[in-house]
């Protein structure tokens, strides 16, 4: 993509989460706002390039360990994203080829992305639809025809909820989500946060001034913690996401002063 020739006036002047996260994994879909946001933001804080590539070498583990581990073949994956190299239904159906999986994003310029190379298969489906109203995601006719609630489903919320502010109420968007899932069933999560309150200011002001006010909030870990009481913790519970049973050859992700992403894989009792 390119944003030659562009109106001052375009949307594509105003850099988006899912264009600068793919920049940042070194995707092409991306255009000229989000890369310079995204190179702003790695000068306030070096190491957020790593710490992007970190969560996404945390989802793709998190999917192998449900399926492998936990027998899930069902997987929500809210804030999809743009599609990368290896994504949910490619992860899961290498390791069981029945798994269903539907994607989830509310941005369109991801579903025009994604709807060929995500949902290439009876067994996937992408769909545009907004985690704040979560509902309508549950009922959207694609998620009722590819998961069984009666049989655990993994729902993935991996570095999508510090895009949602508090007015859109992130742990009730999971209490919701986790009050359909039957026993057994996973909630993956992974959010940025920060102990330092001028980092978690600095750096929420700035995303929430580049995308046009669709961003959320760097929250404290604590908050993210209790976020997943009342579910069982799978070892090592809540950890800076390269520490999540990294394979070997995963290195350490960066660890920087102003911010890192936590993550965690927990269980519906
Ligand atoms: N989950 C992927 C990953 O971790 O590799 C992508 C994460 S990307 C940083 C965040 C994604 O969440 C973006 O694609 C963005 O469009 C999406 N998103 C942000 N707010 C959302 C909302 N309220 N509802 C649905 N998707 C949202």
């Amino acid at each position: 993509m390119s944003s030659a020739g562009s109106a001052p006036s375009s949307p594509l002047h105003t850099a988006n989460v899912a264009r600068m996260y793919n920049y940042l994994l070194g995707g092409r879909e991306n255009y000229a706002a989000d890369r310079q946001a995204a190179e702003h933001l790695l000068a306030m804080a070096p190491g957020t390039r790593e710490l992007a590539v970190a969560n996404r070498r945390f989802l793709e583990r998190a999917v192998r360990h449900a399926v492998e581990q936990e027998g899930v073949r069902q997987f929500l994956d809210h804030g999809s994203g743009l599609p990368t190299a290896d994504n949910v239904h490619q992860i899961a159906q290498r390791h069981d080829p029945s798994a269903h999986v539907v994607y989830i994003d509310n941005d369109p310029v991801v579903l025009a992305h994604g709807r060929a190379l995500l949902a290439d298969g009876p067994q996937t489906a992408m769909i545009t639809a907004d985690v704040r109203r979560i509902e309508q995601v549950l009922d959207h006719p694609d998620v009722k025809r590819l998961i069984d609630f009666s049989e655990p489903v993994a729902a993935l919320f991996v570095s999508v909820l510090h895009c949602v502010p508090d007015s859109g109420d992130p742990p009730g968007i999971i209490r919701r989500v986790v009050d359909r899932l039957a026993p057994g069933s996973l909630v993956v999560l992974s959010h940025l946060v920060s102990e330092d309150e001028r980092a978690r200011r600095r750096l929420t002001d700035f995303l929430d001034g580049v995308t046009g006010g669709n961003w959320g909030r760097v929250r404290r870990p604590e908050e993210i913690a209790s976020w997943l009481e009342g579910l069982e913790l799978v070892e090592p519970g809540l950890v800076e996401v390269s520490a999540w049973r990294p394979d070997p050859g995963d290195v350490p992700g960066p660890q920087s002063s102003e911010w890192i992403e936590l993550g965690a894989v927990a269980r519906v009792p």
